[in-house]
Parts: structure tokens; sequence; C-alpha cells
């Protein structure tokens, strides 16, 4: 490529930012940004929540288990665990959580999982890393990768929040993100209050890697919405770990309190 052809190119990048800019300004002025869960007028381009709704879909302060992402009291002692993961075995490594699966934050996930919610998802994505990132620096992070669905229900829903939540990530630390290294070979059922033992025993043999997929050593990134008793991450970093993965951490919005 020549000298003036790249000149060119740099023009046209800067006409098509300069016009797209001017025309969000208008839009904006026309119709004003809302909140996309209380409907709140935002001031700006870019957020997708409210002020308000940021700070009540942060965590508070509490303290929470590293294994699992549940909460716990201030002096638990969590280094083997919390008592609802303590007997559990995970192949993941730890869960970092958005917030705990409170009123404002399941409306959010609903409202993710549905037609239109990709910029929400993705806006949940960046509050997650902005409120978590000294979390996500302690791991030498080498690929982010979804949770991934069945195809027959991919089929069924385009949207699959997990896989947009996961590229937002991935985009916001720096980090590179595939959704074609690991596959669901087979259909489950959704059921979510199953018992534990139940759902690991369903997710068991469930997910694949794509062959020629280079692992080894890697420390991955899984990215889910909700957790719920751990058996479908579980199952997911059992099988990247068996494809040579060195270590799997979990990355979810929220953990949800039907455990059993
Ligand atoms: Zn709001
Ligand atoms: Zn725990």
């Amino acid at each position: 490529m020549n000298r003036l052809t790249q000149t060119c190119d740099r023009c046209h990048r800067g006409i098509r930012q300069a016009v797209s800019t001017w025309a969000s300004a208008v839009l904006n002025f026309v119709y004003p940004p809302e909140c996309q869960l209380c409907g709140a007028e935002i001031e700006g381009i870019g957020p997708v929540f409210c002020e308000t709704c940021i700070q009540q879909l942060k965590p508070s302060l509490t303290n929470e288990c590293p294994r699992c992402g549940a909460p716990a009291g201030d002096y638990a002692e969590l280094s083997q665990g919390c008592p609802q993961c303590r007997k559990e075995s995970f192949a993941f490594e730890r869960v970092i959580r958005l917030g705990i699966y409170g009123d404002q934050m399941r409306l959010a996930c609903l409202r993710a999982k549905g037609a239109g919610g990709s910029s929400l998802t993705r806006g949940l994505a960046d509050v997650l890393v902005d409120q978590k990132r000294p979390i996500f620096d302690q791991f030498p992070l080498d690929l982010v990768v979804p949770v991934p669905e069945h195809w027959s229900r991919r089929f069924l829903h385009p949207h699959y929040a997990a896989e947009i939540l996961s590229r937002q990530i991935g985009h916001r630390l720096g980090v590179p993100w595939s959704r074609s290294v690991l596959f669901k070979q087979r259909r489950t059922p959704k059921q979510a209050t199953s018992p534990t033992p139940r759902r690991r025993q369903q997710q068991q043999g469930s997910f694949a890697v794509k062959q020629n997929r280079d692992l080894a050593g890697k420390t991955i990134l899984l990215v889910d919405d909700i957790l719920t008793t751990g058996a479908t991450a579980d199952a997911a970093a059992r099988t990247l770990k068996l494809a040579g993965t060195q270590r799997v951490i979990v990355a979810v919005i929220a953990v949800s309190p039907l455990r059993s």
C-alpha cells in the first residue's frame, strides 16, 4: 500500500467518524438517550444506565466467596470456600461476579436475554469490568470464551447474552475473545431448580473443544450470565482443562440464590 492510499484511508476514516459523531449528537438532541432499566434521561453519549441504576447494580462491598461468588459474612473463613460450595469440587479456580441477583439485577438479566438486549448486555459487561478490574488484573488471562449454547437453542434465540457479555469483557480488558474454541455437543434440559447432583449429571460430557486448538498452559476466562449451582460452568471448565488449559476463571453477571 503506498503513502497516498494510506493517507486517503485515514481521511475516509476521519470523515466517517466525524459524520457518525455528528449524527449521534443530532439523534441525542431529538431523542435524548434513556436508561435501559428505569427510563430516566441520560446525559452524554455512551452509558446505557443512569447513575442511580449503576449504583444499584454494583454489589455492596460485602465479603464474597472467592470459589463460587456467593455473598458471605464479614468474618467468614473462606480459604476453602463457603458452606454452600465447600463440599463441591469445581474445575474452575474462582468466580468473579458483578452483583447479587436482586430486583434491579433480575430485571437487567431478563432484559439482557430479550430481543434488543445487546446494548444492555454490553453495558452490564462494562460495569462488571470497571467494578472488578483489580480482581481481573490478578490473572494473566490469555483468552475470553462464553459458556456456549447448543446450536438448536442458538437457532431459536440468536441473541445470546453470554456471548455478547464475553465479547465486551474481552474488549474492555484487552484480551482476545473467541466463540469457536468451546462448543456444546449435546443439548441439556433447562432445569434451573434441579438439585446440583442431577445438574452435574446432565452437563457431563455435553461440551467439547474444537480440534486443533492449542490451549496448553493457557489461562481462560469463561463467561456466563448467571451462575446457579455452578454445574454448567464446571462441566465447561472441565472440558477446557482436559484440552490442556492450565487455569479457568469464571465471570458472571450474578450468582443466583437458587442453590441446593
Ligand atoms: Zn436508571
Ligand atoms: Zn462458595
